[in-house]
């Protein structure tokens, strides 16, 4: 039993496993207790909507570390254990058992679940989200036999599964209360990329449509009802309308909490023993000047990490540009950096928007605040540099492939 103080880390997922990780391999000594409420090992979430949900991912291929890595690092591991409260003047948290255990630094990962379709029906069977490896293993079986999909909301979530929908054969309707899929992170100009390429695997798409009734059997869903009347059948509705981060413990210990656990750039909450990271903080990102919330694979594998450094009392101030990938069909994408909704006065198109393969760049005032590239790789770091860089660029040299990136500033 390792000696010294006691590190406890709430939420056994990706982003607690590699804090717990990070910890043994700062040469952190004394104990690690890893608490989750999901009976499962730390497993990663991305697969869920892809591979694993398609069948061509193997079930150990999700897991963020074989199952005696945890023993053999001397990690506490708890699993289907929930912690139902903190008590920070005792140092202490309360588990659903009624067991206590004491902290002296503690590290919140309990991430974010999704939000609940607020509308009559949506209790029923056959109404399905998507985020923990058993919805991923019920709607795969759904799929199986289904032979019409309807899917609420056109986020990443939402499209990947329409994707899956469709590899496995089925009739899919897409209904999304915006004008355009993905409108909010893309804009208009870069969001019909998406509609296209699934209206090409044909996916019906429902725009500027609300979901006013899930339509109910004895059996369960056997459809969705819009505000506008229309019936569209389906023998199960998959719900892809969000997330909102588990801020509950938090926020009943007194910690300051938003949209999010607010946290500073050392990942440091109100509390100085008590840290966030992953799709749960808000944290305070130096180079943007902003509190933000990353609901993102990258961040839940890289901010832990920095708050495990933290804990051991290094100087930490995470700055890592926000990231995220997606794969629909053939199409993959990367997406790198951060514009404000609303934020960006041009967009730039470089490559071949028909074939799919290009990239697309976010900018304000000439400068470039993001990118995404589509079937086009190892560019990620070249974007970044684009952004951090923060001059002006030339917009018609950023849009010629035939100009390495790193000259489309402006007077290169
Ligand atoms: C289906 C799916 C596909 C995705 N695909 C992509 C992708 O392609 N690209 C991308 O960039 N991102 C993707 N993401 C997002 C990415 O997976 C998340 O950002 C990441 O999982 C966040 O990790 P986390 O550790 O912060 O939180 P989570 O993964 O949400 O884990 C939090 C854990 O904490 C546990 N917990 C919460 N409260 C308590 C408590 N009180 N007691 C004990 N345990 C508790 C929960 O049970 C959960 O296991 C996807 C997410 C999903 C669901």
């Amino acid at each position: 039993m390792p000696a010294g103080p006691t590190f406890v880390i709430v939420g056994a997922s990706l982003g607690g496993a590699r804090a717990a990780e990070a910890l043994r391999d700062g040469g952190f000594e004394g104990q690690i207790a890893l608490i989750g409420a999901e009976e499962h090992y730390p497993y990663e979430r991305p697969p869920l909507s892809k591979g694993y949900l398609q069948g061509s991912a193997e079930r150990q291929s999700i897991f963020a570390h074989d199952d005696d890595w945890y023993a053999a690092n001397a990690i506490d591991l708890r699993l289907g254990t929930s912690v139902t409260g903190i008590d920070r003047d005792l140092r202490q948290l309360a588990l659903a058992s009624g067991e206590a255990i004491g902290y002296d630094k503690l590290l919140l990962t309990t991430g974010a679940e999704p939000v609940r379709l607020p509308v009559p029906g949506a209790d029923a069977n056959g109404v399905m989200y998507l985020r923990t490896v058993d919805d991923s293993e019920r709607l795969r079986q759904t799929l199986a036999s289904a032979s019409r999909i309807a899917v609420v909301g056109a986020g990443w979530i939402g499209l990947e599964v329409a994707a899956a929908a469709r590899h496995a054969g089925a009739a899919v309707t897409v209904i999304e209360a915006a004008e355009l899929p993905l409108l909010g992170v893309l804009g208009p100009e870069a969001a019909t990329i998406f509609l296209d390429l699934h209206r090409e695997h044909d996916v019906d798409f429902r725009l500027s449509a609300q979901v006013s009734e899930i339509q109910v059997s004895a059996d369960g869903a056997t459809g969705v009802r819009l505000a506008d009347g229309t019936a569209i059948a389906a023998d199960a509705v998959i719900a892809g309308i969000g997330v909102r981060p588990r801020t509950g413990l938090a926020a009943v210990a007194g910690l300051d909490v938003r949209d999010g656990i607010v946290t500073d750039a050392a990942l440091r909450t109100s509390d100085p023993a008590v840290y966030a990271a992953g799709d749960a903080a808000l944290a305070y990102h130096p180079l943007l000047g902003t509190h933000l919330r990353v609901e993102h694979w990258s961040n839940a594998r890289h901010q832990p990490v920095a708050a495990a450094r933290s804990m051991l009392g290094q100087e930490v101030a995470y700055d890592r540009l926000p990231y995220f990938f997606s794969d629909q069909y053939d199409l993959g994408m990367e997406y790198t950096g951060y514009v404000p909704r609303g934020g960006y006065d041009q967009v730039v198109f470089r490559g071949d928007a028909g074939k799919r393969e290009l990239i697309v760049f976010w900018l304000s005032g000439g400068r470039v605040l993001a990118g995404m590239n589509v079937n086009v790789w190892d560019v990620t770091d070249q974007i970044g540099q684009l952004i951090l860089d923060g001059r002006p660029v030339d917009p018609g040299r950023l849009a010629d492939p035939g100009v390495p990136l790193p000259e489309a500033a402006a007077g290169s």
